[in-house]
């Protein structure tokens, strides 16, 4: 490989939002994600709605949070 031109590919950790973190490889040290396979309810095996505590709320408040402070910083 050409040195220099690539992205460090590391460890890092995976955090969901349900509390469940693991391991994975990626050329970020972290990732946040919404879901994963411990509370997905495909692996579950739950029938449930997903968005049944409001997430889908709570995510639009905090990218509609995120993008007024990225506003912010450009002027
Ligand atoms: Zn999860």
């Amino acid at each position: 490989m050409k040195k220099g031109i690539h992205p460090k590919y590391q460890k890092s950790i995976v955090k969901c939002a349900c509390g469940n973190t693991f391991e994975t490889r990626s050329t970020l040290p972290e990732i946040n994600v919404e879901i994963c396979s411990k509370c997905h309810p495909f692996f579950t095996g739950q029938k449930k709605i997903i968005d049944s505590a409001g997430r889908i709320e709570r995510f639009r408040r905090k990218y509609a949070k995120y993008n007024k402070e990225k506003v912010q910083k450009k002027s």
